[in-house]
């Protein structure tokens, strides 16, 4: 007796046909707030709550998976600025504690804020260019 082996299906993001996507302009426009598609839709209805559709194209945003990946990057960003910044003032000038506490705390929640937006539409444009999670219409995956 012999057995018949198929090959299972994998759903590759090369495998998937239709438009050409930007991963470098959905980015930039993730960045400003915008719809990767069109650019000119808004991204969110909130700060950090992204919209259902857009509004000029209907491109639905629903299957976006962000989740902690943008507070991560922040995290790490906002490091990078603000601890070689206290070393180095540190290193040279040494100020007394609060005063180094009543700025670098203001500043680094400041960046924070700034920087999440942004980086959250960043992350939704990278995710709708390489066709993750629900954002490729033709992936058999549920
Ligand atoms: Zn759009």
């Amino acid at each position: 007796m012999e057995t018949v082996s198929e090959q299972p299906k994998v759903w590759t993001q090369d495998s998937a046909s239709g438009e050409k996507r930007n991963v470098w302009l959905a980015l930039k426009r993730g960045l400003r707030g915008r719809c990767p598609r069109c650019g000119q839709g808004k991204l969110f209805r909130a700060f950090l709550k992204v919209a259902d559709h857009c509004e000029v194209c209907g491109l639905d945003f629903t299957p976006h998976r962000a989740d902690d990946l943008p507070a991560y990057l922040v995290i790490v960003i906002v490091g990078h600025i603000v601890v070689p910044t206290i070393l180095w003032v540190e290193t040279n000038y040494s100020p007394p504690v609060p005063l180094q506490l009543a700025i670098y705390l203001p500043l680094t929640l400041v960046l924070s804020l700034l920087l999440l937006q942004p980086v959250k539409g960043a992350v939704v444009g990278v995710q709708w260019a390489m066709r993750m999670h629900g954002f490729d219409e033709q992936n058999p995956e549920p």
